[in-house]
C-alpha cells in the first residue's frame, strides 16, 4: 500500500490512478478496485461481493460506484478518522486520494463554495449499517475543516451537541443496533459566504412511538430514561418521585434488558445534561422536560382494578407524581384515564371505559406526551441555531428499506420512504449522466424502469378513508377495499388475489407489495389504529385545557402549547407522512445530491465478519446492482483531453514529447496509434469517454513496460 501511495502522489491529478496502479502492480487482486465501475464483470453480483469482500479484509471499508461511496461498517475503530486524515481530504479533488467519507464531505463542500450551488448527502442503509455514524463523521470533518471565529464556534458547539441530546430522546438499544436511530432526521448546515459553519435546522421524521409502552424481548426504552434512572442525582429523582432501578417502571421491563455493555448511562447522562446547556437550555426549560420524561414512567406505572364497567384506578400515588409533574388536576385526570367523554343526543356523557380501552388511553397518553416533547426539543434546538440560508448542506440519515418476518404499518410507511429517495436517485444520476453526455455532445440511450412509489399513495388514501368512516371500518374492511380498487395493480397481491404457490405464504390479513427491492408482505392488523393517531378526546382535553397549565406554573406545557392542536381532528399518520416526504423530495430535488450506501457486515456487531448471505440481501436493498449498471450503461471513464493526453502521450511518436496542434486532434492521433476500436470510446467537446475499463488498464499497462 505504501507504494501505490508513492506513486498515487506522483501522478496524483489523475482519474482513478489508484486502481489503474493498483492494477500495475498486480494488487489489485488482493484489495481489490476501488471503483466497481472498474470491474470487468460488472453485471455480476458476485464480482461486486468478492471485491467489497476483499477490501473489507484489509480494512478497506469504502469504496466508489462513480461518485456514490459504498461503506461497510467496521465494527471497530480504525485509525482513519484523525486530524491528519482530515487534512489529506481537505480541497484535495475525489480521485486523488483513496475512498473516503471525508472525499464526500469534501467535495460537497467544494461544489457548494465554487459553484454556489446547494448541496445534500443522502445516507441508507439498514439499521447499524452506520449511518449515524457517518453523519457525525461528516460533520466533525466540518467543524475541522472550515473556517471559523468565535461566533461561528457556538454554533458549530451546537450543531454537535445537538447529537446527544437527540440521540438521548430518539435512539435507543435494538437487537440490530445498541444505538439504534428510532427516527428519520434531515439537517441542513448552513455556511456564509466565507464558508464557515454559521447556523442550521433539523427536521424530524416519524419517531418510534410505540417504543415509549412497548419494547420486543432484548430492547429498551429510549435512552434517555435510564440516563436519566441510573445518572440523575438524589434531589433530582426525589423531586421527581423516581427510584434508582428501571425494574420498577412497566415501560422499562418489558424487554428485560436494563442494562447493554456498550452503553453507560451514568455518563451519558452527564454528557446529555452538558449537551442541553450547551444547545442553550436553561434550567427551567431542563426541570420542565425532566418532568415530562418523569411523568412517562410514572403513567405507565398506572394499574386498573375493578370490575369490567367499572373500572378504577388501583392506587392513587402515580396520580399525585402526575399531578404535581404535569401541573394537572389528580380527579380530572383520573376521570380521563378511566372514562371517555361521548355525545349522544347533543348531550356529553361521560362513559366508562373497560381495562383493555383504559390501558390503551394510558398508553396513547404516553405516546402523545413523549411525541410531542421530542418535537418541541428538535424546535428548540432549530430556534439555537440561527438560520441564514446563504448556502447550504443537507445531510439525511434516515431508515433504511425494512423487511421482518412480521410487517407492519411501521414498515410500511420507511419503505414507502425508501422507495421515493430510489426514485429520486434513479432520476437524479441518469439525469446528471445524461447532462454531461449532453454537455460534451454525445448521444447515449438509457433504458431504466423507474421505480413506482405511485401506488403507496392510493393505498394511503384508502386508509384515510377507512380511518374517517363512522361505523364497521376494521382493519379488514381496509384490506377488502385495498383489493377492490388497487387489486388490479401488477405490484400488489393478497391472499385472495394470489395464485396458489403465493397464497401458501400469505396470511389472509396481508397484502403484498413489490418494491424495488423485492417482495414485502404487510399485515394489516393495528393500520387503522396507527394511522388514526388514537387519543380520546377528553384525554386531550385535560392536558390541553388552559387553566390546567397556568402558565406561570408550568412555562414549557402552556408555551409550547403541547397539546394544544387536534382537539377534534383525529392525526392522520400516514398522510402526514406523506406530506412531509414530498417536502423532503422538495427540498432535495432543489440541491446537489450525494449518496453514501452504508452496508452492515453481520448481524452480530462483531469485526471482521463478512456474512454474504446478509451482504447480498444489502446489495440488493440498496440498488447497488442498478446503480452501477446505470453508471456503466455509457462510459466507464470520462477524462479531460489535456489530463488524457498529459499523461500518456509517451505511448505516441507523434505526440511525444508534446502535442502542438488542438487538444482533442492529439487525442483522437494518440488513441489511433494505441488501437482503440470505435466502439471502445467516443470524443466530445473537452473529454474522452472510454467505454470499457480494460482498454485504459491496457493502456495503462503499456506505460506500466514502456518505464
Ligand atoms: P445506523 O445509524 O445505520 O443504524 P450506526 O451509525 O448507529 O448505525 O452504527 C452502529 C454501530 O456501528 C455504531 O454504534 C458503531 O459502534 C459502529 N460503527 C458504525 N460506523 C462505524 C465506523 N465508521 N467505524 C467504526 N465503527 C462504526
Ligand atoms: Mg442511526
Amino acid at each position: 500500500m505504501l507504494a501505490l501511495g508513492g506513486i498515487t502522489r506522483i501522478f496524483g491529478t489523475f482519474d482513478g490512478v489508484r486502481a489503474m496502479m493498483e492494477s500495475a502492480l498486480t494488487a489489485r487482486d488482493r484489495v481489490g478496485v476501488q471503483d466497481f465501475v472498474l470491474l470487468e464483470n460488472f453485471t455480476s453480483e458476485a464480482a461486486f461481493i468478492e471485491n467489497l469482500r476483499k477490501r473489507f479484509k484489509e480494512n478497506l471499508i469504502y469504496t466508489y460506484i462513480g461518485s456514490v461511496l459504498v461503506s461497510v461498517n467496521p465494527y471497530k475503530d480504525l485509525e482513519i478518522y484523525t486530524k491528519n486524515h482530515m487534512e489529506r481530504y481537505r480541497g484535495v479533488n475525489f480521485y486523488e486520494v483513496s475512498p473516503h467519507i471525508y472525499a464526500v464531505a469534501d467535495n460537497s463542500y467544494r461544489s457548494m463554495r465554487t459553484e454556489r450551488k446547494d448541496q445534500c448527502i443522502l445516507i441508507s442503509g439498514e439499521s447499524g449499517a452506520g449511518k449515524t455514524e457517518a453523519s457525525k463523521k461528516i460533520l466533525q470533518y466540518y467543524a475541522f475543516t472550515c473556517p471559523a471565529s468565535e461566533q461561528v464556534q457556538t454554533i458549530k458547539d451546537r450543531l454537535l451537541q445537538s447529537n446527544p441530546v437527540l440521540e438521548a430522546f430518539g435512539n435507543a438499544k435494538t437487537l440490530r443496533n445498541d444505538n439504534s436511530s428510532r427516527f428519520g432526521k434531515y439537517m441542513d448546515i448552513q455556511f456564509d459566504f466565507k464558508g464557515a459553519p454559521v447556523g442550521g435546522h433539523i427536521i424530524n421524521y416519524l419517531l418510534e412511538k410505540s417504543r415509549v409502552v412497548h419494547q420486543n424481548h432484548g430492547e429498551r426504552n429510549f435512552h434517555i430514561f435510564y440516563q436519566l434512572i441510573e445518572g440523575g442525582e438524589e434531589d433530582l429523582l426525589r423531586a421527581l418521585g423516581l427510584e434508582r432501578n428501571p425494574q420498577q417502571y412497566q415501560y422499562l421491563v418489558k424487554g428485560n434488558c436494563p442494562k447493554v455493555s456498550s452503553i453507560n448511562d451514568r455518563s451519558d447522562w452527564k454528557m446529555v445534561r452538558k449537551a442541553l446547556t450547551v444547545i442553550g437550555f436553561n434550567e427551567d426549560e431542563v426541570e420542565e422536560l425532566l418532568n415530562i420524561i418523569a411523568s412517562v414512567l410514572h403513567l405507565g406505572n398506572v394499574q386498573y382494578g375493578g370490575e369490567e364497567g367499572n373500572v378504577c384506578i388501583t392506587s392513587d400515588t402515580q396520580i399525585k407524581y402526575l399531578a404535581r409533574l404535569l401541573g394537572v388536576n389528580g380527579a380530572v385526570l383520573t376521570e380521563a384515564l378511566t372514562h371517555k367523554k361521548i355525545i349522544a343526543k347533543g348531550e356529553e356523557l361521560m362513559s366508562p371505559l373497560n381495562l383493555e380501552q383504559a390501558s390503551s388511553a394510558r398508553d396513547a397518553l404516553s405516546k402523545a406526551v413523549y411525541g410531542r416533547t421530542f418535537t418541541w426539543l428538535v424546535n428548540k434546538i432549530n430556534a439555537s441555531l440561527t438560520y441564514t440560508n446563504y448556502s447550504v448542506i443537507g445531510l439525511l440519515d434516515i431508515y433504511g428499506f425494512e423487511v421482518f418476518q412480521h410487517n407492519s404499518f411501521e414498515q410500511f410507511c420507511i419503505n414507502y420512504c425508501n422507495e421515493k429517495l430510489q426514485q429520486l436517485f434513479i432520476e437524479l444520476t441518469l439525469k446528471s449522466e445524461q447532462e454531461e453526455y449532453e454537455a460534451e455532445g454525445i448521444t447515449v440511450r438509457h433504458h431504466f424502469l423507474l421505480s413506482l412509489s405511485e401506488k403507496f399513495k392510493g393505498i394511503i388514501s384508502i386508509l384515510d378513508e377507512e380511518c374517517l368512516r363512522p361505523g364497521d371500518a376494521s382493519d379488514l374492511t381496509f384490506l377488502e377495499k385495498l383489493e377492490d380498487t388497487v387489486g388490479g395493480h401488477a405490484h400488489f397481491v393478497t391472499h385472495k388475489l394470489a395464485d396458489a404457490k403465493t397464497r401458501k405464504v400469505m396470511g389472509r390479513d396481508e397484502f403484498r407489495l413489490l418494491h424495488y427491492a423485492g417482495e414485502v408482505n404487510y399485515n394489516v392488523n393495528g393500520f387503522l389504529d396507527k394511522n388514526n393517531d388514537l387519543l380520546f378526546r377528553n384525554l386531550k382535553e385535560v392536558t390541553s385545557f388552559p387553566i390546567l397549565f397556568p402558565s406561570s406554573l408550568h412555562p414549557f406545557l402552556t408555551s409550547f402549547s403541547l397539546f394544544s392542536v387536534c382537539l377534534c381532528l383525529p392525526l392522520q399518520a400516514a398522510t402526514q407522512f406523506k406530506a412531509s416526504l414530498a417536502k423532503l423530495m422538495e427540498i432535495l430535488m432543489s440541491k446537489e445530491p450525494s449518496y453514501i450506501r452504508c452496508i452492515k457486515p453481520n448481524d452480530s456487531k462483531q469485526a471482521g465478519r463478512f456474512d454474504e448471505v446478509l451482504i447480498r440481501h444489502q446489495v440488493k436493498y440498496l440498488g447497488l446492482m442498478e446503480n452501477l449498471r446505470v453508471r456503466r450503461a455509457g462510459f466507464a471513464y470520462r477524462r479531460r483531453y489535456e489530463v488524457f493526453l498529459q499523461r500518456y502521450k509517451s505511448l505516441c511518436p507523434d505526440t511525444w514529447p508534446n502535442w502542438q496542434g488542438k487538444l482533442a486532434d492529439g487525442v483522437a492521433t494518440l488513441v489511433k496509434h494505441l488501437g482503440y476500436k470505435p466502439e471502445e470510446y467516443k470524443l466530445g467537446r473537452s473529454k474522452i469517454f472510454i467505454r470499457f475499463p480494460k482498454t485504459l488498464f491496457a493502456t495503462e499497462e503499456a506505460l506500466e513496460t514502456r518505464k
